[in-house]
């Protein structure tokens, strides 16, 4: 490898004396030692494959990036190699996914159950209570899913030293880079076979991201299962979205492996365009929609006005199947994740004892802020907690010091502003060294990493047509920054080396 070899850390190539648990979570090599002419090399590479292939957002630097395509684009920020990752730990968030999927659809029946574990959080929070406003009506009006539809992104981070994989949260709405995330998986294979002399890394250890086309499929099988021919999926956007490829490359798989239309509204355009038919059908600027998936509608912000709520509540009365519908949105809360912690919990949602046992293993510490028991170590050690309001789309959360502060404000206050927070057991997953590629730049940096793996579900009535784990996203943020949003700076998109 002569002047390009780098220097390997791992007990599989370097040191079989290293213990077998050690090796599996150290990096398999250390990016920073590649040599500076071959790094410059490796991500000119990487920047042209992106733009060639549509690894790219919008860029906040060109004003009109987040609502024409084709203008202002810029490569996604993208790790320059994948991060290594145990197989054992992979293994183990595959193979939860369909029972995660088959809890978030029992849960999702059981109405009084979401209303009632809400029902504190309810008098704090106004978008919860929103939220729970059209999940009452739709329980007063008896109405019945038959089609039901999940596109979950399940994120765990491998906590360094227990050596669990530990679920952050499970997504129900907007699960974010399906498409693109499939995209980063092949660009790393494409870098470690080019360069593979210099690297010595084998490709085949990124398992397959089949993420867009598991994604796909399960919407233009949705599709099918609503039986019109003539209607077509609609994509619920905001009104900029600078994540929009992520989102085309989905429609585009889904018309030309599929054949299926979609189109692409706001809400505040689904109030204005839309009409909901006496049996129940939906129209938008008169097009018949038999699906609604959404890529907006989590955050109060895609709110501002009654008009949002209106367009919202009619997509929900309206018998196109929705994605998600508002039970398996609020089922994707993190209140309700922080109930079925609980013990018996998920016992009455799940029948096998081994999915019980298997989803409880990837839960860490959870609890509601009226356990003054952990409030109180909270208070005093408050660097081993998040504290979590019911929210979506990173950059929420309160860390370190805030969970302090907040914890003892909300002490004396004395009122119920409580109930809007959960506590959560702070995850410290292994420091690693990392190449960032971000605008055209390489940054190298300590990272630490969190795997989501989506999951698709599919049923009508009582058949479950589809069931299953599909692709992946790996997201690496610098290891100083408490949350990492991809879009808000902080992370990048990445992949997985299996070790
Ligand atoms: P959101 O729905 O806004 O994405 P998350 O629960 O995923 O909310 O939190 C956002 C980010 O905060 C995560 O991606 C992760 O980086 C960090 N985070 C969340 N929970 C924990 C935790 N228990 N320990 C460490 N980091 C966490
Ligand atoms: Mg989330
Ligand atoms: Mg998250």
């Amino acid at each position: 490898a002569g002047q390009h070899s780098l220097s390997f850390k791992c007990g599989r190539v370097e040191g079989m004396e290293l213990q077998k648990e050690e090796a599996s979570v150290k990096p398999v090599f250390d990016p920073h030692n590649i040599e500076p002419e071959l790094l410059q090399e490796i991500s000119y590479d990487a920047l042209v494959w992106c733009s060639l292939h549509g690894l790219v957002v919008g860029d906040r630097n060109s004003q009109r990036s987040g609502k024409v395509p084709g203008v202002g684009m810029v490569h996604a920020p993208v790790s320059l190699l994948p991060m290594s990752f145990p197989s054992s730990h992979w293994k183990q968030a595959c193979e939860v996914a369909p029972i995660f999927n088959e809890l978030v659809d029992r849960v999702s029946l059981d109405g009084k159950f979401l209303q009632e574990s809400l029902s504190r959080t309810k008098k704090v929070d106004a978008f919860t209570s929103r939220l729970l406003d059209i999940h009452s009506k739709m329980l007063e009006m008896n109405k019945k899913e038959d089609i039901r539809l999940g596109l979950h992104r399940s994120d765990y981070m491998l906590d360094e030293q227990t050596k669990l994989l530990l679920q952050i949260e499970l997504n129900t709405i907007s699960s974010s880079f399906p498409g693109l995330s499939c995209l980063v998986s092949e660009l790393h294979r494409m870098l470690l076979h080019q360069f593979r002399e210099q690297l010595s890394l084998d490709p085949q250890r990124i398992p397959k991201n089949d993420a867009v086309n598991g994604f796909a499929e399960a919407l233009a099988k949705a599709w099918s299962e609503y039986n019109n021919p003539r209607a077509v999926i609609m994509v619920v956007v905001q009104p900029e979205e600078r994540n929009m490829y992520d989102q085309h490359w989905l429609s585009t798989v889904l018309k030309e492996r599929h054949h299926v239309r979609t189109i692409r509204k706001t809400l505040a355009e689904i109030n204005a365009g839309g009409e909901l038919l006496p049996d129940g059908k939906l129209l938008v600027a008169g097009e018949a929609v038999a699906v609604i998936y959404f890529r907006a509608g989590y955050t109060p912000t895609d709110y501002p006005s009654e008009l949002e709520w209106r367009a919202r509540l009619l997509m929900e009365q309206s018998s196109a199947i929705k994605c998600p519908s508002i039970s398996y949105h609020l089922a994707g809360t993190k209140k309700i994740q922080q109930e079925l912690a609980k013990p018996n919990v998920l016992e009455r949602f799940l029948d096998n004892k081994d999915d019980v046992a298997k989803v409880r293993r990837c839960f860490a510490g959870l609890w509601s802020l009226d356990d003054s028991k952990i409030i109180k170590d909270a208070i005093e050690r408050p660097e081993l907690y998040v504290m979590k309001p019911q929210r979506e789309g990173g950059g929420n959360n309160i860390y370190d010091d805030d969970v302090k502060e907040n914890l003892l404000r909300l002490q004396q206050s004395g009122n119920e502003e409580e109930a809007a927070y959960i506590l959560m057991q702070r995850i410290f997953p292994a420091v690693s060294p990392a190449v960032l590629l971000r605008d055209g730049i390489t940054y190298k940096d300590q990272s630490v990493s969190e795997l989501g793996v989506y999951g698709a579900y599919l049923r009508n009535k009582t058949n479950v047509i589809i069931n299953d784990h599909c692709g992946y996203l790996m997201r690496t943020k610098v290891s100083s920054s408490n949350e990492g949003g991809v879009a808000a700076g902080f992370a990048v998109l990445d992949s997985i080396y299996l070790v």
